[in-house]
């Protein structure tokens, strides 16, 4: 067991980061951030970091050395780093579900081997590759980059096969995954802590909506039948315990009618879960620190219905927003990542509302995000 007073090690500095820094030093922890940018997000609100390049093993090091138990924020570290930290501390999730989850192709091989639902796909390592498993999945049908893809990027939809060479050179690795397409009705996700001792808790099932593939809002409850609710979340603690889960995982779904089918993993706190915060007993931060230090979990329960906004860089186009505008709502909450830059795109902040519904609380989030401008 890690205790209040120890210092946990956090890879990686964005505001993932920050929130776990934040709920870590509020129950008296001490935490050490690893990112290369000066000043980042997680690093403002962490005891100390290590400014360096993820590949730089000698900082790796010494960053480990430095204290008990190292945790990420993202999954892209290379493997030499993760197996050098790996030397010196516990690393928690394990390298195994790091290594799993972070490559699309091993994640999906290990989902469909394991009988859990995935899209149908194929493997493809060059254009001929694409051209034959086009073929064979029909289109519509999507191609994802095998690694570092992240918020849609690195990943085409292929309409017709003579759009199968511009999709390929779309790729950010070599190595793709072609899906069959899905035509879901719904997507949610499911966030689930495990601890070492095999106690699982997952927290309600979200409903997410995603513009230019980045996700925009999310509700809770999901507007989901309480049948398929629950079949989500037992879904959710399978997959944890076949990985060996030790912190938290987002599983995120596609709603097919009745049915069920795996997107993705991520092993580490998640955007769909930034309402947890202000609306559960216990927030994901929270939740992913007492798994990953061994202590019991919280109550996940869901207080009072809550909806969740994203903030973009495009937000700042003319200006800093008009925080006043959207705080008028006194059901509002405000969370800024301390981004010093402002790009179209890029995660800035989320505000959070609460409502009698989560209809009342998605329409409330909306309306303050509309505010701001
Ligand atoms: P991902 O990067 O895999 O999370 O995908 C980003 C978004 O693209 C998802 O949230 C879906 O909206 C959409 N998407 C991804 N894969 C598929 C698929 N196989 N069929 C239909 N839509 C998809």
């Amino acid at each position: 067991m890690i205790r209040p007073g120890q210092t946990i090690g956090i890879v990686g500095g964005g505001q993932l980061g920050r929130m776990f820094a934040l709920a870590a030093r509020r129950m008296g922890y001490r935490v050490h951030v690893l990112d290369p940018t000066p000043d980042c997000p997680a690093g403002q609100a962490a005891d100390s970091q290590t400014t360096a390049a993820y590949d730089n093993l000698t900082a790796a090091r010494d960053f480990a050395a430095g204290v008990d138990v190292v945790t990420f924020e993202f999954e892209n570290v290379p493997s030499r780093t993760l197996a050098v930290i790996e030397q010196e501390r516990p690393v928690r999730p394990s390298p195994f579900v790091l290594d799993m989850t972070r490559h699309r192709l091993r994640e999906k091989t290990f989902l469909s081997e394991n009988g859990f639902p995935v899209a149908p796909f194929r493997r493809v390592t060059d254009v001929y590759d694409l051209a034959a498993a086009i073929k064979d999945l029909g289109t519509p049908c999507v191609l994802k980059t095998a690694e570092f893809g992240y918020d849609g990027k690195g990943q085409s939809k292929i309409d017709s096969p003579d759009q199968a060479e511009a999709a390929w050179k779309a790729l950010i690795c070599p190595l793709g995954v072609l899906e069959g397409f899905v035509r879901f009705q719904k997507e949610i996700s499911v966030i689930v802590a495990r601890n070492d001792a095999g106690e699982a808790r997952a927290f309600d099932p979200f409903e997410n909506v995603h513009t230019h593939h980045i996700l925009d809002t999310t509700i809770c409850p999901a507007r989901i039948a309480p049948e398929l609710s629950e079949r989500a979340t037992e879904l959710a603690k399978k997959i944890a315990e076949k990985i060996g889960l030790v912190g938290l995982l987002c599983v995120e779904l596609f709603v097919v009618g009745d049915d069920l089918v795996v997107n993705e993993l991520a092993p580490r706190p998640h955007n769909s879960g930034h309402l947890t915060g202000d609306a559960c007993v216990t927030s994901q931060f929270e939740q992913h620190l007492r798994a990953v230090c061994g202590l019991p979990l919280g109550d996940t329960s869901l207080m009072r219905p809550a909806a969740m906004a994203n903030l973009l860089g495009d937000l700042w186009a003319n200006g800093d927003p008009k925080w006043e505008n959207a705080l008028a709502d006194p059901t509002v909450k405000l969370h800024l990542y301390g981004k010093r830059s402002a790009r179209p795109g890029r995660k800035m902040g989320h505000l959070n509302a609460t409502g009698a519904t989560a209809d009342e609380a998605c329409e409330a989030v909306r309306r303050a995000r509309d505010a701001l401008l």
